[in-house]
């Protein structure tokens, strides 16, 4: 028999972390916290109690009995220390009390320690080569020649981007002369010449799609800013720009990407303010040089005006991941363009941030726990033990999650991938069969599609795209075109009956429908299709349900009129198909309360019940997901947003400053002043409030002038719910560890009832667990308690809770389930500082009104997870909704990016410039010495690539992969009898089927193919594999010779004279080197999942 050790050390795999940065800080931090850990001053229950429940100053929501004693709780039972400004506070140790507060500086020996090696290590060619000198930018006159389109007329419709602001505090006057920059670099230079076009035209469109942009087509403010100034051709190279810029900040996100960098991935010097527009939409709207990175500050001048202004301030409320996140930036901003505050005389801005707790991070609350009585898992890689009380589980790294970044590109954090195979127990303990739980889940999978035909339609936006094939080869545009977007938009919107400019070049309406369910964090996968597209009982057939005698195919739920009811909701919906199904399939008790799982667990991803969901708009954040597993930070999530604070440099941040009070300037040009409960106050230019939306509805924050009613009534609509855990800590593991997730069905009030109001109060209670003993280093379970249960847990005592989440696991486990020897219950509701734990769609919501919460009114700018309608409830929308303020503070600071007229040169005058620019610099003006040395380097590689590929040829290609996948075979062999089998049950008014709806129904044919049927495609891929591998080993020795022959060439040539000798330390070279020569998303995972053929 293996030793429960030996177990605990097999089953701490799963385990990845980021690869390039080490927060030595942070270590010692959560060191400090381990060692400091308040579990030797665990309160007895008795002790703890009456604070604990102290739920008097909870305001009106929390009105209900409150218990006086917990004498009768059996466990040691430690609860959230978030509660209220009762005595709670004294008792529960804060785990950053132990820290330097955040007004102080950094005077800690190791953090320093960390600082300095990250300079040491970071100070590299980013820094080195962001000097500015005269080289080879052309001047600002236009030429008569010019290929950059001229700008012909107005815009007669509005184009402006939506939620960003426009007014700005600087007037034209104040602007820095919207001058042409001259930049001290060559082109090419950031575009590697090792590897061919084709990898790096596939580097850099992978790096736009982890960015979230669309690698062959403009974002709609790209195109707001660029439809006067470049030709549809032209958008071919600005997009290869933009993406070789991105790719250089992903290949190693610790550095920032310093704008000769960027400039560098022009080709062509005509293009160098082209890519200098792009660089600085993609630094102010936090697509590069976020986070922790190390960025290089603008060169600043020798100040001779008059004295400088002292620097602006912006207060930032609130130290959740979304106030922590625009801190960081509005400081990253604020470094790199320090020179710009010069020209406008002004010293940099000063942040502070106020917080109202003693900790940081807000909702991401990583709560120590005592692990002095459990067994400890080994090879456990946090530095402490703790439990999350708040946001726990990142659900993806891939294709764009900013947390991707500063997780494992930058802080190097250990994380541990869930395992997503999930069991559910019946009310008895035994396992639901997976059949039947199978055929349930479909059935809901259904319901939600078929509601799911009355959300808000979201309007289609412009699709201005690139040449999708030059693009992947790593080819510009050779024809420039010589109108630009907005005369072509206007000229052909003046021709009779054509389509106004804003409904020209429109993205395809793609509709979005549910097809499944995620059973860790309750959120529906969508793909494009057409929902209920297919008749009730044909569809329940196709599922496998067996149809009730008498049932026709072709019948139908009516639904139209319950979605036309003024009250209707997701949920009323939702058991309305419930109810109508009931009539076309025998549904019994068990599939009931399977049913009501999944609806519980819907209702965990809402934190609430679906009664209080919009029809309209209940995932109004569909087709945002990220992909990747979904994983958990290793020692506590809350080391994120610790993370941001204080590296690469302490935040300004002064704990407990409850705000009581924000006046605030309507117009947005005068000062504001934030008051708090401790008397503290302080003037600001600009104001970001943070503040959850629960605390915004409760009215704790007085804003004078009152907000206006288009923002309160947003406030209003949008809900705020609440789910709550119940945290067991254990002395050793009990249950099956051959999963993190299991779910347990709950009874009904009334028991086998057939009715859905009478699983409503029930389902959510401890209906899914999580085993986290891998993130926390000690055994314990963690319940959730979502849906009415969420709000129930605020009112009920400790010990029941407990009492009951032991019952739960006692009906899986037996008798044998021990009391846990600590327990942690949170109430987020009853929490001052959050009064609640997510948003969601209210039953009244407006499509647009996440976009309301994040619009400026007058001098204050709203961040937080409730003001980003694309990832809202998310500890990543928070941060990305913190990116966006602090994007929008700075526009308003300095005004829009400045665009050069024209903005592409004429070819000719640019050759003549380039010519007398480069005799300029060899007579005047010399190369910074680090610019010099990276050209130097750059046109040493590039002639030795020329020489090479004269002599010896190109290198030989890579064969093409080939998709070797049987079930990719047979689905384009099967497509038209797929498509005819989606024809028949289809609903009248639905269309024809969508490629996605026959793909769906190919993988279904597949998977009911008999072996026979399919193992003419399977021999078929193999002979494909087959062909590939053969073709691959012809090629590996080909291109070994190839690769022996030019280092052989490269040799000869260099000892002819052509030998690059640089007399500085390599260091510089080497990190420039190395951001060009890396693959995107190095510091990622490597997990196997980029195998070269499947099937
Ligand atoms: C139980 C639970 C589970 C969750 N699970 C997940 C998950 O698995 N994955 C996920 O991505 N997300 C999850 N979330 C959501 C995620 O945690 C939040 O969306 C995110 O952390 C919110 O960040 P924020 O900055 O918008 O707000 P907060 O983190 O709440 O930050 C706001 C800050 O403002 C402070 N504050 C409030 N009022 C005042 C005041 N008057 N004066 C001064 N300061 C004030 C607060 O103390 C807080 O620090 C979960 C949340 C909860 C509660």
């Amino acid at each position: 028999m293996r030793s429960a050790q030996e177990t605990l050390l097999e089953e701490g795999k799963n385990i990845g972390s980021g690869s390039s940065m080490d927060l030595d800080g942070l270590d010692l931090h959560l060191s400090l916290l381990a060692s400091k850990s308040d579990l030797t001053k665990i309160p007895t229950s008795a002790a703890r109690a009456p604070d604990i429940y102290s739920l008097a100053n909870t305001g009106p929501s929390t009105s209900k009995g409150t218990p006086k004693t917990e004498s009768e709780i059996v466990v040691l039972v430690d609860d959230m220390d978030t509660d209220m400004n009762s005595t709670a506070s004294g008792l529960v140790t804060q785990p950053e009390s132990e820290y330097p507060s955040g007004q102080e500086s950094v005077a800690n020996p190791k953090l320093l320690g960390f600082q300095e090696s990250s300079r040491k290590s970071l100070g590299s060619s980013a820094s080195a080569i962001s000097e500015q000198s005269d080289l080879s930018s052309p001047p600002a006159s236009p030429s008569s020649k010019a290929t950059t389109p001229a700008h012909v007329t107005d815009t007669k419709e509005s184009l402006e981007t939506p939620s960003r602001p426009i007014a700005t505090d600087v007037t034209r006057s104040q602007r820095p002369t919207p001058s042409r920059r001259k930049f001290n670099v060559r082109p090419r230079v950031s575009i590697p010449t090792d590897i061919a076009p084709f990898d790096y035209a596939n580097q850099c469109i992978a790096a736009a799609e982890h960015s979230r942009l669309n690698p062959y087509a403009l974002h709609q403010e790209e195109y707001s800013m660029l439809r006067e100034h470049i030709s549809h051709a032209q958008v071919t190279t600005y997009l290869n720009i933009r993406n070789g810029i991105l790719r250089l900040w992903l290949n190693n996100p610790r550095i920032g990407v310093a704008r000769e960098e960027a400039i560098g991935c022009a080709k062509d010097s005509r293009w160098f303010d082209v890519a200098n527009v792009s660089y600085e939409w993609l630094l102010r709207r936090g697509f590069i040089n976020y986070g922790c990175a190390e960025v290089p500050s603008s060169k600043t001048r020798r100040y001779k005006g008059p004295p400088k202004r002292k620097g602006k301030t912006v207060v930032v409320i609130g130290a959740g991941m979304s106030g922590l996140g625009c801190a960081r930036q509005l400081e990253t901003l604020f470094k790199q363009y320090a020179g710009q505050f010069q020209q406008l005389g002004e010293e940099v801005p000063n942040v502070i941030v106020l917080e109202g707790r003693s900790r940081l991070g807000g909702r991401v609350y990583s709560r120590a726990v005592n692990g002095s009585q459990c067994q400890r898992l080994i090879g456990f890689k946090g530095q402490r033990h703790s439990v999350e009380c708040g946001g726990m589980i990142i659900t993806g790294f891939e294709r764009g999650n900013p947390l991707n970044v500063l997780l494992r590109g930058q802080m190097a954090l250990p994380y541990y991938a869930l395992r997503p195979e999930t069991n559910l127990y019946d009310t008895n303990g035994k396992p639901v069969d997976a059949q039947r739980d199978l055929l349930v889940e479909r059935l809901f999978n259904d319901c939600l599609e078929r509601v799911s035909d009355y959300k808000f339609k979201s309007p289609p936006s412009k699709l201005i795209e690139g040449n999708r094939d030059l693009m992947d080869e790593g080819r510009d545009s050779a024809s420039e075109g010589n109108k630009t977007i907005a005369h072509v938009e206007e000229t052909t919107a003046s021709m009779p009956q054509a389509a106004p400019v804003s409904e020209q070049s429109l993205a395809p309406q793609v509709n979005l429908v549910p097809v499944s369910t995620d059973k860790a964090t309750g959120k529906t996968h969508v793909e494009p299709g057409t929902a209920a597209a297919l008749k009730a009982a044909f569809k329940a057939k196709l599922m496998g349900w067996a149809l009730k005698e008498g049932i026709l195919e072709d019948r139908d739920l009516e639904l139209d009129t319950a979605a036309k009811s003024p009250d209707v909701t997701l949920g009323s919906l939702i058991d309305e198909a419930i109810t109508q199904y009931r009539d076309i399939i025998d549904l019994t008790p068990q599939d009931y309360r399977l049913m009501n799982w999944h609806i519980a667990n819907l209702e965990y991803s809402n934190a609430t019940n679906l009664k209080n969901l919009s029809l309209g708009g209940w995932d109004i954040d569909a087709g945002n997901e990220w992909e990747g597993k979904h994983t958990m930070v290793v020692g506590g999530y809350q080391s994120v947003p610790w993370g941001l604070a204080h590296a690469p440099s302490a935040l300004n941040i002064r704990k407990d400053s409850a705000v009581k009070k924000i006046t605030y300037n309507a117009e947005g040009n005068g000062t504001a002043r934030v008051e708090c409960e401790d008397g503290f106050s302080i003037d600001a230019d600009y104001v970001v409030s943070t503040i959850p939306l629960g605390v915004l509805k409760h009215g704790s924050v007085k804003f004078d002038p009152p907000l206006p009613a288009w923002k309160t009534d947003a406030i209003s609509r949008l809900g705020f719910g609440i789910l709550n855990k119940v945290i067991l800590v254990y002395q050793e593991r009990f249950w099956d560890t051959s999963r993190d997730i299991f779910g347990v069905l709950r009874s009904p009030s009334s028991r086998h009832s057939l009715k859905q109001s009478d699983y409503a109060s029930q389902r959510g209670r401890c209906f899914q667990w999580f085993d986290v003993s891998n993130t926390s280093g000690v055994p314990v379970l963690l319940a959730l308690m979502a849906g009415d249960a969420g709000f129930d847990t605020e009112y009920t005592k400790n010990d029941e809770l407990v009492s009951e989440a032991t019952e739960v696991l006692r009906s899986v486990y037996g008798a044998k389930v021990p009391q846990p020897v600590h327990a942690v219950v949170t109430r987020w509701g009853s929490d001052k500082f959050a009064r609640g734990s997510y948003s969601s769609a209210g039953p009244s919501m407006k499509s647009d009104d996440y976009d309301t919460m994040a619009k400026t009114v007058g001098n204050v700018i709203f961040a937080g997870e409730h003001t980003t309608g694309t990832h809202p409830a998310t500890v990543h929308g928070a941060y990305l909704s913190g990116l966006r303020a602090a994007s929008d503070v700075l526009d308003t600071m300095l005004g829009p990016i400045n665009i050069p007229s024209p903005l592409i040169i004429p070819k000719e005058s640019s050759m003549s410039l380039s010519s007398s620019a480069v005799k300029r610099k060899a007579d005047t003006v010399p190369l910074s010495p680090q610019a010099s040395k990276q050209a130097r380097i750059e046109a040493h590689e590039l002639a030795a690539w020329q020489h090479i590929i004269e002599k010896i040829g190109d290198r030989p290609w890579r064969p093409q992969k080939v998709a070797g996948n049987s079930y990719l075979l047979y689905s384009k062999a099967n497509f038209d009898a797929a498509r005819k089998r989606c024809e028949e049950g289809r609903r009248l008014g639905k269309g024809k089927p969508s490629p996605n709806e026959v793909r769906v129904m190919t993988s279904k044919m597949w998977k009911e193919a008999t072996p026979e049927e399919k193992r003419p495609y399977e021999d078929q891929a193999t002979e494909q594999k087959r062909v590939y591998h053969e073709k691959l080993k012809e090629w590996e020795v080909v291109v070994k010779e190839w690769d022996s022959k030019a280092l052989q060439a490269r040799g000869e040539w260099e000892a002819n004279g052509n030998k690059l000798i640089l007399e500085d330390s390599p260091f510089d070279e080497a990190a420039g080197r190395e951001r060009r020569g890396q693959k995107v998303n190095t510091y990622a995972e490597s997990d196997g999942s980029d195998v070269e053929m499947a099937g």
